[in-house]
């Protein structure tokens, strides 16, 4: 067997999550809610919102950006993690798909930690840059439309504090980040994007395989 990867098949999968997940119950009636949505894979998986929280903790966050929200499975992750006091602004564009979040977030008692803007990410994040708060946030995850992926991380390299994370999604595209036959707009994205991190020498990181793939950029 190789040493490079363990291969999850669904019954390892199912004892990794029996050995580890300690999963909200509003967090896991969410995912079932969302599961049933045919958009249904832009939610993360439980372990990674797991191991996302666990950060959070390390690093003592209390004040964060998501960028891109979808039902709130990641924000509501994100929040119950965060110290009463703490602060997540998330970051959308559907009124329609954050309409679930909401009311997730309502029922769980974390809604006055969650300050959702729905507008162009862009454009929030520019506004807090001109509202004065770059070097403010402690970690930001970015989990949005692929072909702006490179824009966040500048804006979020911008807002993040020294010694804060910056946590990427879906960085291995199913694996089409590989094959060379996929040339559509959102994987070339992602390659480009990958190609540029690695070369970065502002942040320090690491690329993990959890869930679709996943980059943690700590701002140096
Ligand atoms: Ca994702």
């Amino acid at each position: 067997m190789s040493h490079k990867f363990l291969k999850l098949d669904d019954e390892l999968y199912e004892y990794l999550l029996s050995i580890s997940l300690k999963e909200n119950n509003l967090l896991t009636r969410l995912r079932q809610e969302t599961a049933a949505h045919p958009l249904a894979e832009m939610q993360i998986a439980p372990e990674q919102g797991q191991f996302m929280a666990l950060l959070l903790k390390l690093i003592g966050a209390k004040k964060i950006l998501e960028i891109g929200v979808f039902t709130g499975y990641s924000s509501l992750v994100a929040a119950l993690a965060l110290p009463d006091e703490g602060k997540l602004i998330a970051l959308d564009v559907s009124p329609e798909f954050t309409a679930i979040a909401k009311r997730y977030w309502q029922q769980a008692g974390v809604d006055h930690k969650i300050d959702l803007r729905i507008a162009p990410a862009l454009e929030s994040l520019d506004y807090l840059i001109a509202q004065g708060e770059s070097g403010s946030f402690d970690f930001a995850f970015i989990d949005a439309d692929k072909a702006n992926y490179y824009n966040y991380y500048q804006k979020c390299l911008e807002l993040v504090r020294t010694g804060g994370l910056i946590l990427i999604d879906n960085i291995l595209w199913s694996g089409q980040v590989i094959d060379q036959n996929i040339q559509d707009n959102r994987t070339k994205a992602i390659r480009l994007f990958n190609e540029k991190l690695h070369q970065d020498n502002r942040v320090f990181l690491s690329s993990i395989s959890i869930s679709d793939g996943l980059t943690i950029a700590l701002k140096l």
